[in-house]
């Protein structure tokens, strides 16, 4: 049974009730691979997003979460992630639907999503602050307290996954939380909210308020009893969060875009490069933040590396997300597929040279967002498709003489989020990887992320820590007390 069969429309999650929009207006979602509506979701504007705040607010005052002891936190946030599991084939099913994502892939997100959860659970039994020397008769201490209401706005491409591992580290240290999903992918994580309910989270700590940027987005960003954002998704919306935040002088965490260099040297094990940089050009049909959506490969070995990697590149089986041999679904909506449609004419315009797709590929659904694998060879540096996050399956190959000039192309763009180096020569790669300025690099393992692997984006791509032990840091201020238990007056005046 999906929501919307459950619920008619799907509704916003606040203080632990499933509630319409105060003005009663939805928007539709569509499944990206048909095209088609497959529900009615609540649109919030400031008036339901002041509600969730005031219900998070209130249940964070109650200390009924904030303040219960770690190990009960800890015990509901484990037992979250079992009925996430337990739940994994019907949530799975209904992210593809809402996605495009490959069915398989989809259900196998959502056991990870509650990996992540099972992992922050420990969070809240962590060590907590430090003391530090003083003088006699002093002692001085921090702890590192909740914030209170954390506001966070995740983006389409990993719905379901992104909001547990935004959520789960800020609910471990006892926060309350409002959870904006992207627009385009509302339906998954519409689940979760009776999850925590059944886990034993009190009503109010968690809440979802679904709609579009503009309007629910900004106001969650503005609302003064928000204290701390935490925001993935593109540069441009970062930005304008990041000047919101300024009226408040709010705390913001940002995981932004990446226009992520997957560099393969002369003496990299090419099976092992072609089949990982495939993977991480294409999977997820490319939408991904740290994807790696520009290939370079040394000169003097390009000739064969390319065919061999566009050769392979042709066995993608792109095709409906619930037939379980497909790869690569359709790209999230119409909007997305206007616009990495709209990077492949210019990629043609600018010069690049199509080496495969660059078209619709033949589905057995009409109608539906669907991009074939594409591939650019002679690109440039200045390129556009070179230089801007495209977030679809189109790859950009640039070529290079030497290890200098590949760190130089890599390093020439805005963005800073990852990187993937291809090379069996051990100094090269700690060389490499310390001239890259980029939050997290790859050695022959793209996309290599456990959850207790902390990175933090770099230059454009991001603010802030994300994951390991230091998500820790970034859902938690500081705060110092220093004590006078000797009786010792201040010698003043
Ligand atoms: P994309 O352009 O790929 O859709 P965005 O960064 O715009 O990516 O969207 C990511 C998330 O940010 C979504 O949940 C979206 O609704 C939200 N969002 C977009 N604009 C704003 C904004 N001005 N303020 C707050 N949230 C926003």
């Amino acid at each position: 049974m999906t929501v919307a069969e459950r619920t008619g429309t799907v509704s916003h999650f606040i203080g632990g009730d499933e509630v319409p929009s105060a003005s009663g207006r939805t928007f539709p979602a569509i499944d990206p691979s048909t095209g088609a509506e497959i529900a009615q979701v609540a649109f919030g504007e400031a008036e339901d997003v002041d509600r969730a705040v005031a219900a998070g607010r209130a249940a964070f005052e109650s200390g009924a979460w904030s303040r219960a002891a770690p190990g009960h936190r800890a015990t509901v946030l484990r037992r979250l992630a079992d009925l996430i599991r337990a739940d994994a084939e019907r949530i799975g099913r209904i992210e593809s639907m809402d996605t495009g994502k490959p069915i398989a892939q989809a259900t196998a997100e959502v056991n990870v999503a509650a990996d992540f959860v099972t992992y922050f659970a420990g969070h809240a039994e962590l060590p907590n602050g430090r003391t530090y020397p003083a003088d006699a008769g002093y002692f001085v201490y921090t702890v590192r307290e909740p914030y209170g209401v954390v506001g966070a706005i995740s983006p389409w491409n990993y719905p379901f996954l992104l909001a547990c591992w935004k959520t789960a580290p800020a609910l471990a240290v006892g926060n309350s939380v409002v959870l904006k999903m992207a627009e385009q992918t509302p339906l998954s994580t519409a689940e979760l909210g009776r999850l925590t309910l059944e886990a034993g989270m009190p009503a109010g700590v968690f809440n979802v308020v679904h709609g579009d940027g503009p309007t629910t987005g900004a106001a969650l960003v503005a609302h003064p009893q928000v204290k701390k954002l935490t925001f993935t998704g593109s540069t441009a919306t970062g930005q304008a969060i990041l000047r919101s935040a300024a009226d408040h002088i709010k705390s913001v965490h940002l995981e932004l875009g990446g226009k992520t260099p997957n560099i393969v040297f002369g003496d990299a094990d090419m099976e092992q490069a072609i089949a990982g940089s495939l993977f991480t050009a294409f999977y997820n049909t490319g939408q991904i933040c740290t994807s790696g959506s520009r290939l370079l490969v040394q000169r003097k070995d390009s000739d064969r590396v390319i065919e061999a990697f566009v050769e392979r590149a042709r066995g993608i089986r792109v095709g409906d997300p619930g037939d379980s041999t497909s790869q690569l679904g359709p790209l999230v909506s119409e909007e997305q597929f206007q616009r990495v449609t709209g990077y492949i004419e210019e990629g043609r315009r600018g010069g690049a040279r199509l080496a495969l797709g660059g078209g619709r590929p033949q589905v057995p659904v009409a109608g539906g967002y669907y991009v074939e694998p594409t591939i650019f060879v002679d690109v440039t540096p200045d390129m556009r498709i070179a230089r801007e996050e495209i977030f679809g399956p189109v790859l950009s190959v640039l070529t290079f003489d030497d290890e200098d000039e590949a760190v130089r192309i890599a390093n020439d763009v805005m963005y800073g989020l990852a990187a993937t180096i291809w090379t069996t020569d051990l100094g090269r790669a700690f060389r490499v990887a310390q001239k890259i300025d980029a939050g997290i690099i790859w050695t022959n393992c793209p996309h290599y992320l456990p959850v207790n692997v902390p990175y933090e984006g770099h230059k454009m791509s991001g603010l802030g820590e994300d994951l390991g032990v230091e998500a820790l840091q970034t859902f938690t201020h500081l705060k110092t007390h220093c004590v006078n238990f000797n009786g010792a007056r201040m010698a003043w005046a």
